[in-house]
């Protein structure tokens, strides 16, 4: 996402109450941060944060977390955020660092319009690569989800491939999600833009059970 500096980031990402500003004092205990046991859901790479949100206001006995990496992009969706929304909290992180943060106490990570790194060499960058997978198994607590949406088909075939060698089982795959009219779906900017332009958006769910 390029995006025109914002002078004055630094101070808007300072005040807000939503961004947990040293978010390795809560791995393994976020249950403290949200002081209940409610499961907890994680958005990386959150953009300007519409699919988070919405999903903290419509499931209050869900915890979620919004992370991205990018201060420009946190500093223009902070301010957006309406205030008191106790189930919601942001993280400036690179996903690279995630299990820095988290240990075994995620329930399910949202990955939506993730960055797609088309260059083969760039292909452990991707946050579905097992490179990721690896960390995401630190951090998941029990069953592992993963929620995956994109507009990117080669992104789309390699998450398949790459989930179901590391043992996901894969469930609700469309290649045209909106297709469905009937369906309720909690869109991102991202798709908004896409959908409008008729362009189709690629869903899975990625499932590992523990045994
Ligand atoms: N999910 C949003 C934004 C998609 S763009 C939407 O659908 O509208 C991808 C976003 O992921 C960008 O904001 C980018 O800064 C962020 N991102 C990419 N790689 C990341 C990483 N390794 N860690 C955290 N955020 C990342």
């Amino acid at each position: 996402m390029r995006l025109r500096n914002l002078k004055n980031k630094e101070e808007i990402l300072e005040n807000s109450n939503y961004l947990v500003k040293i978010p390795s004092d809560f791995k393994g205990k976020w249950n403290k941060y949200f002081n209940n046991d409610n499961p907890i859901y994680i958005e990386i790479g959150m953009g300007f944060g519409k699919f988070i949100v919405e999903n903290a206001l419509k499931n209050p006995d869900i915890n979620y977390i919004g992370i991205e990496k990018l201060d420009n992009v946190l500093a223009r969706c902070l301010p957006r955020i309406p205030e008191g929304i106790d189930n919601l909290a942001i993280v400036r992180l690179n996903a690279l660092e995630i299990d820095e943060i988290f240990d075994k106490e995620i329930d399910r990570i949202f990955l939506n319009f993730s960055d797609p790194w088309p260059k083969k060499r760039h292909s452990m960058r991707r946050l579905t690569s097992v490179n990721f997978l690896e960390k995401y198994d630190k951090i998941f607590c029990k069953n592992k989800t993963i929620y995956m949406k994109t507009d990117n088909r080669d992104l789309f075939i390699f998450s398949l491939e790459s989930f179901s060698s590391y043992g996901y089982v894969l469930s609700d795959i469309s290649f045209d999600l909106h297709s469905d009219k009937e369906r309720e779906i909690i869109t991102t900017e991202y798709e908004d833009k896409f959908v409008k332009k008729g362009i189709p958006i690629y869903n899975v769910v990625a499932t590992k059970l523990s045994k």
